[in-house]
């Protein structure tokens, strides 16, 4: 049998994190992945999406800013072909680039299903390996929508594989993906909706980005249908689907797109061979080291409780291979202060406590809140009012800013630095200190009063 210092189950994000740290130290390392290499992230996730969002700018650009500009662009049109080429053409390197890691960094790949056989064994393609240390990285896929006619339900997964673009399409659901794709889509010239099950998408984010938001949507034609609940999907006549929603014939539409959240990719793991735990979402239990209850085997990314973030998937598994290979203290990482960034129109970058969990949790009198709202120039100057909004929460008498949120042009690549300052435990007199830079968004963020 083979004998590595290390398997990761899942060549994604985390999975390539641990195994590249492990292989640059001169260990013996093996990546077991079923499916393409990189995982979500590459091939279905953060760069097909990333990639989606900068033809949406493109798009938004000559349509919606340009003409105000002066700019005349008649006959516009969008060769869908050119841009999967483009998109897929990427994703490609980026795939290829991971494997060229791989083969850099000595690490046998092993193409197919993983199971554990016992704690430290694991069966691929027949063969058993053995492994020191093991890495559950296994990932999650879409959630699937319960519901009649869930036949004709398509998820993020396959939007990527659409060859056509389709006329109108319907996405239901209320987090990052729902959201940033409709936003696409309608951009691209797609007759689009977005239908959720409440008031607003993206609930748990702070109401200001959420209240912003929805005027930008709303304004950028996107049909939007709060309070909706799914009954059936069926086919017409036309080859059409027909949505029945809230008890009637809502809406009619070429495709339909859930992002309803997504479930770990833990069944068929051979997990009942171990004393691997799983929670009841089946995610697998472990503690804040990433260790599971079976003694060498951890597991990091999406496949537990934690933010579902690339950059969180990689800082996780890297800290373990420092941690076992090179003498880190801990393989614990900070899951606090993660910034992010959703790849709306506009984008929203958040990073620490929404308002309304800073009250919660401090109480109302130990928080103070910061607000600004300017018209972007950008926009303002080719004849539209777009609004950008920017807050800071504020903890107690020195004003410690623990959450940090805006929504407006240049956001996205706005809050990096600014998650740095939080993390060394700015506080709003730190932010005042720092001269503005104009004219620009970001320098609302010193200059609140
Ligand atoms: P994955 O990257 O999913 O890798 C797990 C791999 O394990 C998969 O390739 C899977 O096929 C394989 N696998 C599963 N079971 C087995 C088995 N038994 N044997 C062998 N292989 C197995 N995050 C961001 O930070 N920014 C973004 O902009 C962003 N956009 C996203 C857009 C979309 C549409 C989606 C779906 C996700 C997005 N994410 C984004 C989230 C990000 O992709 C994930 O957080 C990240 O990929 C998680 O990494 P992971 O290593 O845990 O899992
Ligand atoms: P999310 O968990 O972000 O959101 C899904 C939402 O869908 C829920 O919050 C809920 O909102 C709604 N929902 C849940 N179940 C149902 C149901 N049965 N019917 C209708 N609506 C339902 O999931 P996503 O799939 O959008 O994304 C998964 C994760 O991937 C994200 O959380 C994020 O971590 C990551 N991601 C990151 C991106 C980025 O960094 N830019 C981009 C894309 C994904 P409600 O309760 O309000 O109805």
């Amino acid at each position: 049998m083979k004998k590595y210092d290390l398997i990761t189950i899942g060549g994604g994000s985390g999975g390539s994190g641990a195994a590249n740290r492990a292989g640059e130290y001169g260990k013996k390392v093996a990546i077991i992945e079923n499916w393409d290499i990189g995982g979500t992230c590459v091939n279905r996730g953060c760069v097909p999406k990333k990639v989606s969002w900068y033809a949406a700018t493109i798009a938004d650009a000559i349509e919606k800013y340009g003409p105000n500009y002066g700019f005349t662009a008649e006959d516009v049109h969008f060769n869908y072909q050119t841009f999967l080429e483009a998109r897929d053409g990427y994703v490609g390197r980026s795939r290829t680039g991971y494997e060229n890691n791989f083969n850099k960094n000595g690490i046998d790949l092993y193409r197919g299903h993983a199971r554990f056989v016992s704690n430290h064994e694991i069966e691929i393609n027949g063969e058993c390996i053995y492994g020191e240390h093991i890495i559950i990285a296994t990932g999650r896929r879409p959630r699937p929508l319960d519901v009649e006619g869930a036949e004709l339900v398509e998820y993020s997964d396959d939007v990527f594989n659409w060859t056509e673009l389709p006329q109108s399409v319907l996405f239901y659901g209320a987090g990052y993906i729902a959201v940033e794709l409709a936003q696409v889509y309608n951009s691209l010239g797609v007759d689009t909706s977005l239908a959720f099950r409440y008031d607003r998408p993206l609930r748990s984010f702070d109401r200001m980005l959420t209240d912003n938001l929805m005027v930008a949507m709303e304004s950028s034609g996107l049909g939007l249908h709060p309070y909706t609940h799914i009954d059936s999907f069926r086919r017409n006549q036309d080859g059409q689907i027909e949505c029945l929603m809230n008890g009637q014939v809502c809406i009619t539409v070429d495709k339909v797109v859930a992002g309803i959240g997504r479930v770990p990719n833990t069944e068929d793991l051979g997990l009942e061979n171990t004393d691997v735990k799983l929670d009841e979402a089946g995610l697998v239990v472990v503690n804040d080291k990433h260790e599971t209850d079976a003694a060498g085997v951890y597991a990091i990314g999406d496949v537990i409780d934690r933010p579902n973030l690339t950059p969180v998937a990689i800082r996780a598994g890297r800290q373990i291979s420092e941690y076992l290979f090179n003498d880190a203290p801990t393989s614990a990482i900070e899951y606090d202060n993660i910034p992010t960034v959703i790849f709306s129109h506009p984008p929203i970058g958040t990073i620490g406590l929404t308002e309304e969990q800073a009250i919660e949790e401090y109480g109302e009198g130990n928080i103070k809140v910061y607000t600004n709202r300017f018209f972007s120039m950008y926009a303002s100057a080719g004849g539209y009012r777009e609004a950008c909004d920017f807050k800071l929460v504020c903890l107690g008498e020195e004003e410690k800013i623990i959450g940090l949120h805006g929504i407006g042009q240049g956001v996205d690549e706005m809050i990096q630095g600014f998650g740095v300052a939080m993390k060394m435990g700015a506080t709003k007199k730190d932010f005042d200190s720092v001269i503005a830079i104009h004219p620009t968004g970001a320098e609302e963020f010193v200059t609140m009063r």
